[in-house]
């Protein structure tokens, strides 16, 4: 297909798959592999010097024709050359970091990025001798005084994960390229339809294809999206590392890609009735979406996103106790409490980013994170109005 010329939603349909290729089947099947039989010589050599598996079946860690079938979707879905798919998220960004830094580089990462990849940077990086600097996600043009000569990567998540500050890609993305410095964004809250970070200026995206993509809290899949020169920087890396994606997990993800334009509809409708209803509540201090009118990075989600996922949250006012926040918590009856999110249900989770900001410090009340399931909005609303009746009863 010529997808270039389609339109997002048309490519969630289409890209990826070729019935004629498959006995008229709609679907690409999932190819189990380990052993790929070559025929001759002449093809063991050929796949031999395939070393990172690149469009050929080689040998089943690299991919199965199940795989490209995902990897070639989102690509197109991105705008981007090439994609990779990873067995995790978590896979995904780390990879990502991995393929452009070695010992004495030094990597900025915005404090407001997915908890796990703050581990990796201090956790794992540091003892391979590459240190992290985390910034203040809100710093726009202002990361030019955190530069250094050995800065490798600018590593962005906008909104930022359980707070939500948006990010001044595009200005951070020139800044990076002039000096040569890759740009890492994870797109994970907006993927697959709201955000190109690629066309925002950026080298690499991640996403954590676990969330909307697979959309129903069962696989989990990672994915990356790159042009030609970086794709074969993460792909070594992710080769060099033993990075494998199960079919049947790539399955269930391109399943999950077919009706995401329809889900992540319902999902930022939802998401943003719940969102104004509880800017509106009296136990409420704050709203953390930026697709709120009045949210202090609705400006830069205007001018860069073209929609929003069903993913925010809310600050409780400051004096409100744990115990009453507690039975409002254990008492909901559709919203579960549970991490990972952008499946079909409703989640309500406190978080804590006080513990994982080193650059800014969270000092705002106890705080909750509210993932927009596809349930009927008024019994999601009478769930939360429920639940504030046991915290105000808890008081
Ligand atoms: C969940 C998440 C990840 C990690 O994805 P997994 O599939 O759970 O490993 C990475 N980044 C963001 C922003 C996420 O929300």
């Amino acid at each position: 297909m010529k997808s270039k010329s389609k339109k997002p939603d048309t490519l969630l349909a289409h890209a990826g798959r070729d019935p004629a290729r498959n006995f008229g089947v709609v679907n690409p099947p999932v190819y189990h592999a380990s052993t790929i039989i070559h025929q001759t010589v002449a093809e063991l050599e050929k796949a031999q010097k395939n070393r990172y598996g690149i469009d050929q079946v080689v040998y089943g860690r690299y991919g199965t024709p199940t795989t490209f079938a995902l990897e070639q979707a989102v690509a197109a879905l991105e705008g981007g050359a090439r994609a990779i798919a990873f067995g995790s998220g978590a896979a995904a960004c780390f990879a990502s970091i991995l393929a452009f830094v070695k010992t004495g580089d030094h990597v900025l990462v915005t404090d407001s990025v997915y908890g796990p990849v703050r581990g990796f940077c201090n956790g794992f990086l540091a003892r391979f001798g590459v240190e992290t600097t985390f910034y203040n996600p809100t710093i726009g043009e202002g990361i030019t005084a955190l530069i250094r000569p050995n800065t490798r990567v600018i590593y962005l998540e906008s909104p930022g994960s359980l707070t939500f500050e948006m990010q001044d890609t595009p200005a951070i993305a020139k800044l990076a390229k002039t000096r040569g410095i890759k740009t890492v964004f994870d797109n994970t809250w907006a993927a697959p339809l709201y955000c190109k970070p690629l066309a925002l200026g950026c080298d690499v995206e991640v996403i954590a294809g676990t969330k909307y993509i697979v959309g129903h809290s069962d696989a989990m899949m990672g994915l990356v999206v790159a042009d030609e020169e970086n794709f074969l920087k993460v792909r070594e890396a992710a080769t060099l590392m033993g990075n494998h994606a199960a079919p049947d997990d790539c399955y269930l993800a391109l399943r999950g890609l077919r009706t995401a334009g329809v889900r992540l509809r319902q999902h930022r409708a939802t998401a943003l009735e719940l969102a104004s209803w509880l800017a509106k509540r009296r136990e409420v201090g704050r709203v953390l979406y930026p697709a709120l009118p009045g949210d202090p990075g609705h400006h830069l989600w205007k001018r860069d996103f073209t929609g929003a996922s069903g993913l925010f949250g809310f600050v409780l006012k400051p004096d409100t106790s744990k115990r009453a926040v507690d039975a409002m918590l254990d008492g909901m009856e559709l919203f579960g409490m549970g991490f990972s999110w952008g499946g079909f249900e409703s989640l309500l989770v406190p978080v804590y980013p006080q513990h994982l900001r080193t650059a800014v410090v969270w000092q705002e009340g106890l705080t909750l994170r509210v993932h927009a399931g596809l349930e009927d909005l008024d019994d999601l609303i009478a769930d939360l109005d429920a639940g504030f009746k046991r915290l105000n009863a808890a008081a």
